[in-house]
């Protein structure tokens, strides 16, 4: 489904991403931890080029991410949801219409169609209900539900999702990471960036371990977590308590 070959990603002289592999199929839940710095967010942005990758290639389907340009770029992004920490709602703009805008603008859908898709996919994260509120009359976890299903409503292949709670007071987590998990469930494919051990432990197919730009290891939840092999993983695992 997703599939990172050999990515490299240097900003300058500094290398922040060597050798990255990483695959990911359909319906898999991925979840990437690892130290502050070491390169999770660069690689997901890799993803879908909001940073240009220096070398390597990422493919979606078996379509190349990395050879894309313009109007096939755009097109290719649309398929790879993004959900980051903020949640970059349109303060202006009503729950409603910030689901609806990229539906009409981008995928070229009618009012009528990204209205109904829009009030189906808030109904999927629990929100339908505010479809008429403000951004601001919201929770931050009900703010970040209305992202997911911003994202949703474009149909897209696999959701990335960059520390979507690091942002919420820990009572609204749950909210999310529930949707989080409703979508794997139902067979979304996933690759997900947290510090929530508990939920990786629940809801990850595989973890990934990233250090210093490099994935150290990668392995189930029990492997990762249970039996971990190298020295650098211990160690941040053993920080976390
Ligand atoms: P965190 O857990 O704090 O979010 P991370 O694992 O997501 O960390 P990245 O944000 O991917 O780490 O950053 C990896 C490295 O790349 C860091 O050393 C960072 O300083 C560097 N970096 C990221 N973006 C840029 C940029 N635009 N220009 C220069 N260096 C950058
Ligand atoms: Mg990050």
């Amino acid at each position: 489904m997703l599939e990172i070959n050999q990515l490299e990603k240097s900003f300058g002289d500094t290398q922040v991403l060597t050798s990255i592999d990483l695959s990911v199929k359909p319906g898999e839940l991925v979840f990437v931890i690892g130290p502050s710095g070491s390169g999770k967010s660069t690689m997901l942005r890799c993803c879908n080029r909001l940073e240009e990758p220096t070398s390597g290639s990422i493919l979606l389907d078996g379509e190349h991410v990395t050879a894309c340009h313009g109007a096939a770029l755009d097109k290719m992004r649309l398929k790879i949801g993004m959900v980051f920490q903020g949640f970059h709602l349109y303060p202006h703009k009503s729950v409603l219409a910030n689901v609806m805008l990229a539906q009409v603008k981008a995928l070229k859908r009618s009012k009528e169609e990204a209205k109904a898709r829009a009030m189906e996919m808030l109904d999927h994260v629990g929100l339908a209900h505010k479809a008429d509120a403000m951004p601001s009359e919201l929770s931050g976890g009900q703010q970040q539900r209305v992202a997911i299903a911003r994202a949703l409503a474009l149909d897209p292949k696999v959701m990335l999702f960059d520390e979507p709670t690091s942002a919420l007071d820990p009572e609204l987590v749950g909210s999310v990471l529930k949707v989080m998990k409703q979508l794997r469930d139902e067979g979304m494919t996933m690759v997900v960036v947290s510090h929530e051990m508990d939920f990786a432990r629940e809801a990850a197919d595989r973890v990934v371990f990233m250090d210093g730009g490099v994935v150290v290891e990668a392995g189930t939840p029990e492997e990762i977590f249970g039996s971990p092999k190298s020295e650098r993983l211990r160690a941040f695992l053993s920080r976390l308590h």
